[in-house]
C-alpha cells in the first residue's frame, strides 16, 4: 500500500480528490492562516457558493486575506472559482467560490434498528452515492453490521472512484465519544461494541461515532430548520425515543462524553415499565409502541400503515385531537419539562414524530408556551417538524467526520 493510499483509507479507483495534491513543504502555517482557512471552507461547506465579498463581510476579514486563503484553498484543490450562471446588474460579474465536492468525500453511516444507510458526502454537502439495506435478527449483530457496512463503504468508493477522508456514524445508544464504544443500545441489542476502533481498523480511516439524537440536533443546526439557531433541542421519536441538545452553539455531552437520554426521563411515575428499569419514561409514552396503542394498531405494524394512518388522521382534526389526546399530553408534558430546562429557542421534532398531525403539533406548542415560564422568558420556543426527515442522522453523520477534516485541511 503506498503512502497515498494508506492516508485515503477507503479508495475507490484512483483515489482521486484527496485534498487536491496539496503542498505541504514550507513553513508550518501560522495559527491566524489556519483559523481563516477553516473558517473560509465551513463557510463554503455550509452555506454553499458565494463571493469573496460575502465572504470577507460575513467573516469579518479583509478582501486580502479573503483573497490570500481563497488563492491558496484552490491551489490546494478544496475550492474553484468561476462566473456566476446569472448576472445581476451592469459591470463585470464577481466570481463565485464554490468548494470542490470531491475534494474531500466523507462516509455517513445510520444504524438503525430495522435499517442501515451510508452515503458518500462531499465538501459542500453534495450526496455523491448512497445505499441502504434493512436489518433484522441475526443480522443485526455486530460482527455482521460492521463486515457489512466495510464492505459497502469500499463499493461505494469504488463506484465512484473517490477516496473516503473520515466517516461518522449514528448509533441511537449510549455512545462514548472519544473512542466510539457503543456502552449500550438496548434497541438493537447491543452492549459494549467497539464499533469506532473495529470500524476505524476495517476502513483505515479516523471514525466518529455518535447517538443518533445528537447528530439529529447537529443536522437541524447545520443543515436543517434549526440553522442560525445557537439553542435548541432535537426530539427523535422512532422505536425509542432520544433528545439531542445544542447549548450556546455547542452539542451538549455529560460525563464520558454520553450525551443525555432524554427518553428515559420519567414523566409518568405509575406508568408502564421501561427497558431501564424505570417506570413511564418519556420513551414509553411517547415512542412508536405509545402510538401504535394510541391508534388501535397491533404491535408490529408496519411503519408505513402507521405513518399512513397519522397522515390520515391529518385531514381530521378533531378525531385526530380525540385519538391522540393523552398522546399528546404525554408528549406536551415531556416538552415542557425539556423547554424549561434548557431554554431552547426551538424544538426540532424528528423521525416519527414529524408524521404527527397539525392540529397535534399546534396543541402541543400551544402549552409549552402556556406551561413553560422560560419559554415565556425567551419570547417563545418554536415548535417545528424536522424538514430533514429521516435523512436528518445521516446528514448528522457526514457533519460529525467532516468537522475535524475541515480543521485538518486548513494545515494543507
Ligand atoms: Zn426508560
Amino acid at each position: 500500500m503506498s503512502d497515498r493510499d494508506r492516508r485515503s483509507g477507503v479508495t475507490g479507483g484512483s483515489g482521486a480528490g484527496h485534498g487536491g495534491g496539496a503542498g505541504t513543504e514550507g513553513a508550518r502555517p501560522d495559527d491566524a492562516r489556519r483559523h481563516n482557512r477553516t473558517a473560509v471552507l465551513r463557510r463554503l461547506h455550509l452555506g454553499g457558493p458565494c463571493t469573496r465579498a460575502v465572504l470577507a463581510g460575513e467573516l469579518g476579514l479583509n478582501r486580502s486575506t479573503i483573497k490570500a486563503v481563497v488563492d491558496g484553498l484552490a491551489e490546494s484543490g478544496f475550492v474553484s472559482e468561476r462566473l456566476p450562471a446569472r448576472r445581476s446588474g451592469a459591470g463585470r460579474p464577481s466570481l463565485l467560490v464554490l468548494p470542490r465536492p470531491r475534494s474531500a468525500v466523507a462516509l455517513a453511516v445510520d444504524i438503525r434498528v430495522d435499517r442501515v444507510s451510508m452515503a458518500l458526502v462531499g465538501l459542500g454537502g453534495e450526496n455523491l452515492g448512497r445505499l441502504s439495506w434493512r436489518l433484522r435478527a441475526p443480522a443485526r449483530e455486530p460482527r455482521e453490521v460492521l463486515t457489512r457496512v466495510i464492505e459497502s463503504a469500499g463499493m461505494l468508493a469504488e463506484e465512484l472512484d473517490t477516496a473516503v477522508v473520515a466517516a461518522g456514524v449514528s448509533v441511537p445508544g449510549l455512545v462514548r465519544r472519544a473512542d466510539g464504544l457503543v456502552r449500550e443500545s438496548p434497541h438493537l441489542g447491543w452492549s459494549d461494541v467497539a464499533l469506532g476502533e473495529r470500524l476505524s481498523a476495517g476502513l483505515r480511516i479516523p471514525v466518529t461515532v455518535a447517538n443518533d439524537a445528537e447528530l439529529g440536533a447537529l443536522a437541524e443546526h447545520h443543515r436543517g430548520v434549526a440553522r442560525g439557531a445557537a439553542d435548541l433541542v432535537f426530539v427523535v421519536g422512532d422505536v425509542g425515543v432520544g433528545g439531542g441538545v445544542i447549548s450556546g452553539g455547542r452539542a451538549l455531552r455529560g460525563a464520558g462524553g454520553y450525551p443525555g437520554e432524554l427518553g428515559h426521563m420519567v414523566v409518568r411515575p405509575d406508568g408502564r415499565r421501561c427497558h431501564c428499569g424505570c417506570r413511564g419514561c418519556w420513551e414509553t409514552e411517547i415512542g412508536e409502541a405509545a402510538l401504535l396503542r394510541a391508534l388501535d394498531l397491533a404491535p408490529g405494524t408496519p411503519r408505513g400503515e402507521l405513518v399512513a394512518e397519522l397522515r390520515e388522521l391529518g385531514a381530521k382534526p378533531a378525531a385526530a385531537l380525540t385519538r391522540l389526546a393523552e398522546f399528546t399530553d404525554w408528549l406536551a408534558l415531556g416538552l415542557v419539562n425539556v423547554v424549561t430546562m434548557f431554554a431552547p429557542e426551538v424544538v426540532v421534532l424528528g423521525d416519527l414524530l414529524t408524521a404527527l398531525p397539525q392540529p397535534v403539533l399546534g396543541t402541543v406548542a400551544d402549552r409549552v408556551r402556556e406551561r413553560s415560564m422560560v419559554s415565556r422568558a425567551i419570547g417563545h420556543t418554536r415548535v417545528v417538524r424536522s424538514a430533514l426527515g429521516t435523512e436528518a442522522q445521516l446528514v448528522g453523520a457526514a457533519e460529525l467526520a467532516f468537522d475535524p477534516v475541515l480543521v485538518a485541511a486548513s494545515g494543507v
